[in-house]
């Protein structure tokens, strides 16, 4: 039987999976949601026998009901081969009572991969079901992290472009070095005057340009987009929740049908809404733990039922996790006003409108699997340092976040159950500020010393991601202003002039 997907904003908007896949948002504006939550269909100890690719195939082909399994199986296959550094895609590391579950053994070292490793291989493949002809062409601007997965993920995925805009004076050195030095002949990398909004704007806008659509589609091409809201991004990312159990069950630290925490370090609310889903399919999961940092919307909301955008936007050292707008919340808020379009409608046109809605009784009452705190700077760097001290394990600052906000939530509650804690970068990603965590000495150092520096103390190979940068050559050096992202997508593309 398939399973159908419809719109957070409308009740007429039903499809399946590949065509969700294909459209990302739907027309009016919303996220497509699975009409239930399937349950998994091999027991907990059956799962604790396969492998990563196993388990993915297992999970995914309940949401992916339209995929055959052929299709499927070639898809999971080719994300999850040796761009992953470890055999185990996703292996659980324990460190000081807490189950690390480490998402950043891919491409880039940051858990982006799990996702954009397979979304170009589940869009080609949706494509080819949907009988479009033309190429796609990936469109993405970014701050940094999800520009350079995206990038890794469709290089030299046939059928596939991928244009990348990132803001030219606004990420980090290694971030634009990681991603100017892309190889892959269907990948560019443009840099803006301008910072991440106007980026950002600029790729609406040409989703938006109906005339260019028209101008592409004449060329052979049509745009789509690798955002985190695309359910082709969400569905891998259950995946890892029900792997990381049966890793559990399968090592003995947990007994059958026990229950665990999970806690995640949230930015877009994509991550925690797969645990959300995992549970649902079956995974004994009592408490999920939402940790954010100084940008503590997502506290504030689970605290008051109030989600209040109208605040200061402020620079952490855990950039993936800076967020004021958590998009993927709105699939939360739908399901927890009982899948009612209208009432989610409501909450969103608020939230455009005034920058805040408060939800009702009964959805709070929906929500109580949720718990959400937050870690201040000083909490992130001081539990690196401690951990580091206790263990000689190494953690990245969002991971960090999550950790901080684990040990605040044992103490008010006293909970002892076992947790999962979602790893998603590799301290090698944020070396300065997990360095500088550890100790101030280690400030004066150059950015790749310091990464030789992480090595020798957390005994820790450097990551491949990082030795390639090293040396890498410089492939992409165009620079355009925000009004010339147009013509430089037409120029590229090699379709005429305007
Ligand atoms: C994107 C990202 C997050 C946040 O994940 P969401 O799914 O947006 O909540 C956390 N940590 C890192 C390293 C990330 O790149």
């Amino acid at each position: 039987m398939d399973l159908f997907y419809r719109s957070t904003r409308s009740n007429s908007d039903v499809v399946k999976a590949s065509q969700a896949i294909l459209k990302g948002l739907a027309q009016d504006g919303g996220l497509y949601v699975p009409e239930s939550v399937p349950h998994l269909d091999k027991s907990l100890d059956e799962l604790a026998n396969m492998t990563y690719q196993e388990t993915a195939y297992e999970v995914m082909k309940l949401f992916l009901t339209d995929f055959t399994e052929v299709e499927l199986k070639d898809c999971i296959s080719k994300a999850y081969d040796n761009k992953f550094d470890t055999e185990q895609i996703a292996p659980l590391v324990e460190a000081d009572g807490t189950y690390f579950l480490e998402l950043f053994h891919g491409a880039t070292i940051a858990f982006k991969d799990m996702a954009l490793s397979i979304l170009p291989h589940l869009l080609i493949t949706s494509a080819k079901k949907n009988n479009v002809k033309n190429e796609i062409v990936i469109l993405t601007a970014t701050s940094g992290d999800t520009g350079k997965a995206a990038l890794a993920g469709f290089a030299d995925v046939e059928g596939t472009k991928i244009i990348v805009f990132y803001p030219k004076n606004g990420v980090s050195p290694i971030q634009e070095k990681q991603m100017i030095t892309q190889k892959g002949e269907n990948t560019f990398v443009v840099g803006i005057t301008g910072n991440f909004d106007d980026a950002q704007t600029g790729v609406k806008q040409l989703f938006g340009d109906r005339a260019l659509a028209e101008i592409m589609d004449k060329a052979g091409f049509q745009f789509s987009s690798a955002n985190s809201i695309n359910i082709g991004r969400l569905v891998p990312q259950i995946v890892y929740y029900v792997y990381s159990y049966a890793q559990l069950l399968k090592m003995g630290s947990v007994k059958k049908g026990e229950e665990i925490n999970i806690v995640v370090p949230t930015g877009n609310f994509g991550n925690i809404l797969a645990a959300y889903f995992a549970k649902q399919m079956g995974v004994p999961i009592a408490k999920l733990i939402c940790a954010s940092n100084e940008n503590k919307v997502l506290y504030d909301f689970f605290k008051t039922g109030i989600y209040d955008r109208n605040r200061a936007f402020v620079l952490t050292s855990s950039p993936s996790m800076d967020i004021l707008i958590s998009s993927n919340l709105e699939r939360l808020i739908y399901l927890t006003a009982g899948a009612d379009a209208s009432r989610n409608v409501e909450f969103m046109k608020s939230l455009a409108a005034e920058g805040k809605y408060e939800i009702t009784a009964d959805m709070r009452e929906n929500m109580k699997d949720f718990y959400g705190n937050y870690a201040s700077e000083q909490e992130t760097a001081d539990i690196i340092k401690m951990l580091y001290e206790k263990t000689g394990y190494v953690i990245d600052t969002h991971t960090a976040v999550a950790a901080a906000v684990l040990n605040k939530y044992r103490e008010e509650t006293g909970d002892k159950t076992k947790t999962v804690l979602a790893s998603t970068a590799s301290p090698f990603k944020f070396t300065r500020s997990v360095m500088n965590a550890i100790d101030t000495k280690y400030d004066v150092m150059g950015d790749f010393e310091l990464v030789d520096e992480l090595s020798k103390i957390a005994k820790v190979k450097v990551p491949r991601a990082i030795e390639e940068i090293r040396t890498a050559p410089i492939l992409h050096s165009t620079v355009c202003g925000k009004e010339d992202m147009k013509s430089v997508v037409m120029k590229f593309l090699g379709v005429g002039s305007n």
